[in-house]
């Protein structure tokens, strides 16, 4: 309770409810929401995507996206590590290969929950998977393909190993098939797995560490939790999150205790560190408890952490620029050229602004996951929805792989070219869940309002937005039978200038934290119309790779140059200005953007005065469309002239 009684007033309430009320009438939960201000997300399954860019995504990644990872999943023996070793032998498996396979059902179930009728084909091959998952849990509930393949290998010894991970995975795929088919197999196998580390790490406390070395079991066991009310899965995460960096564990040689975050406890870190996708599952656990359990200093912490992490980002969204430890590393130090930017860490980091958003009503968490969506997680996929980026670098320049003519060690740069499979596949499925369950961002709400974050045509009981964005400008929301007070809409940090009208009466209300708030009736129309006209950004000074560089965005999408449009990239210049000339692109529904720059050049390596410069037409194209043509340079920052 400690955390509770924070300030006078929140005493003052808390016996002035009692006494009108009486103390039956006093619930944890609502004193949380009270206290807290918290909203609760309006989840993917009950908004439907209609017609419009995301849906066209998600229809691919149903599709295509989805099949083809299982495809590759199954030729890579991440489906037959299930089987015991004597029926099936295998060229390779690895310690996290269980949970590719769970991510991967777990995004086929999003599909399953808003279009069953239409995949009978992917449900039956989900089942067939669960039914590998039911036949290897052992009799205790251990469930790890890797080392129930490998007995001599003791389980839960080396913290760094994954099966708490692949544990979260399989609780997550687990709450996602139930919840969409109705079927509990996966769900009696999470639990049981589940009581089997209770048994291990809280009661008979016999593992060799006591909190995982990659995090992602905690938020997984909230989930389990907000599934089945079942108060035990909340104790787990509890006992996970406030064990984390009071005791001494062992991690890799090769790292210090920041690389896995337990280096304080998790109520003290003030800076997001490590290994980004560990940091940010983390995060996501400790917004979890902050939600659940009210706990004051852990949103701090989140709050922090949040802030300190915007500093790392790139303009993409993408974060974890270091591939040494798929690391964080200090404020501004963001390399184009050797950016690890790891899909999964964009991704969690969507996630984790997800959960602060259910927290307070701040749109700056809103714009990251905007920021993200249409950039790093939209990239991180081809056109054609077969290949993933695991890395996402800004820059692809080739001499930088043959500049040398004697070395024979190349340089280490990220990949410039999707794959559809890796020897560590944690990305593809990771986009495909995300995608396919994109609509949990567009709402949240409580009592007295419904909140829109995220522009996507779609419907549900109380609205309906018809909008092209981000190609279109407009977003019109209709409210249906609205049963609330008010209705808050984003305006985006990007848009300068915005037009918001509502039942055809213009709104001149500046927004508060990101947001417009205004009084409905049950019926109403809103209509918001952002300037989507192109423009330049810079990054802060501090930032000494984009010094004297500008990138171009148009609304939330970050647009790039890139060799097939226009030759050579290294002697191009931007002029920090319009006109801006948008062209119909066979690319995606986004234009090609075409704006005047120039070309330098100069007679000798070096020199005194102005070198010459022509003017040339520069070419960008969405950020998100890049190496779909083929290997070719790219560059996001381009330096001023
Ligand atoms: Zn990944």
């Amino acid at each position: 309770m400690k955390h509770f009684f924070t300030s006078l007033w929140e005493v003052i309430f808390l016996f002035s409810f009692v006494f009108a009320f009486g103390i039956d009438s006093f619930t944890h939960e609502w004193y949380i929401l009270f206290i807290m201000n918290t909203y609760i997300c309006v989840p993917f399954y009950k908004t439907s995507l209609t017609d419009g860019f995301w849906k066209d995504r998600q229809k691919l990644n149903a599709d295509v996206s989805i099949p083809n990872v299982y495809k590759r999943f199954k030729e890579t023996d991440r489906i037959d590590c299930l089987y015991p070793k004597w029926k099936r032998p295998l060229s390779r498996s690895d310690r996290f290969y269980d949970s590719d396979t769970a991510k991967w059902l777990e995004a086929a179930a999003y599909v399953l929950h808003t279009n069953r009728a239409d995949y009978p084909e992917l449900e039956k091959l989900c089942d067939e998977v669960i039914a590998l998952f039911k036949k290897r849990q052992q009799v205790n509930g251990y469930l790890n393909s890797y080392f129930q393949r490998r007995p001599f290998l003791p389980k839960f010894y080396f913290r760094p190993d994954h099966e708490l991970y692949c544990a979260g995975h399989i609780m997550e795929a687990a709450v996602a098939y139930y919840q969409a088919t109705g079927k509990d197999a996966l769900l009696n196998v999470a639990e049981k797995y589940a009581d089997h580390i209770r048994k291990r790490f809280m009661i008979k406390k016999n593992t060799a560490f006591s909190t995982p070395g990659h995090e992602e079991i905690e938020l997984a066991l909230y989930r389990m939790y907000d599934a089945t009310g079942k108060e035990k899965y909340k104790d787990m995460a509890e006992f996970f999150l406030n064990m984390r960096g009071t005791v001494k564990e062992k991690t890799y040689r090769m790292f210090n205790d920041a690389y896995d975050q337990h280096e304080v406890p998790v109520r003290e870190l003030t800076s997001a560190e490590g290994h980004a996708v560990r940091a940010m599952y983390l995060y996501c656990g400790m917004a979890d408890m902050a939600r659940v359990s009210g706990d004051k200093e852990v949103l701090s912490a989140c709050k922090r952490l949040f802030e300190d992490a915007c500093k790392k980002m790139y303009v993409t969204g993408g974060i974890g620029s270091d591939h040494n430890g798929e690391c964080f590393t200090i404020p501004y130090d963001l390399p184009n050229n050797v950016a690890y930017s790891e899909s999964c860490a964009a991704i969690s980091f969507m996630m984790f602004c997800k959960r602060m958003l259910l927290l307070e009503k701040d749109g700056r968490y809103a714009d990251v996951i905007e920021r993200i969506m249409y950039n790093n997680l939209l990239s991180s996929t081809s056109l054609d929805g077969k290949a993933f980026f695991y890395e996402n670098p800004l820059e692809i320049c080739k001499t930088d792989l043959t500049r040398s003519r004697t070395i024979r060690k190349k340089p280490r740069l990220p990949q410039w070219q999707r794959q559809e499979v890796f020897g560590c596949s944690c990305c593809p499925p990771n986009i495909n869940r995300t995608v396919a369950s994109i609509g949990d961002y567009i709402f949240t709400e409580n009592e007295n309002e419904i909140v829109l974050h995220q522009f996507i045509a779609c419907e549900n009981d109380a609205l309906c937005v018809k909008t092209d964005y981000p190609v279109g400008d407009k977003i019109v929301v209709r409210g249906k039978n609205y049963g609330k007070d008010l209705f808050s809409v984003r305006i985006p940090a990007w848009c300068k200038k915005a037009t918001l009208s509502l039942n055809g009466n213009l709104v001149d209300a500046e927004p508060k934290n990101g947001y417009v708030t205004l009084k409905v009736d049950s019926g109403f129309i809103l209509e918001l119309t952002l300037d989507m006209t192109p423009f330049f950004v810079k990054t802060h000074p501090l930032c000494k790779e984009n010094r004297n560089k500008v990138a171009l965005q148009r609304g939330p999408v970050v647009y790039c140059l890139e060799e097939k449009d226009n030759g050579d990239l290294a002697p191009l210049a931007a002029v920090c200005s319009g006109p801006f000339t948008e062209v119909k692109s066979d690319l995606s529904p986004l234009p090609f953007i075409d704006v005047v720059g120039k070309e330098l050049t100069a007679d000798a390596t070096y020199y005194q005065n102005e070198c010459s410069a022509k003017e040339k037409t520069l070419r960008f194209t969405p950020y998100f469309t890049f190496a779909n043509r083929g290997e070719s340079d790219m560059k996001v920052w381009i330096p001023l002239a």
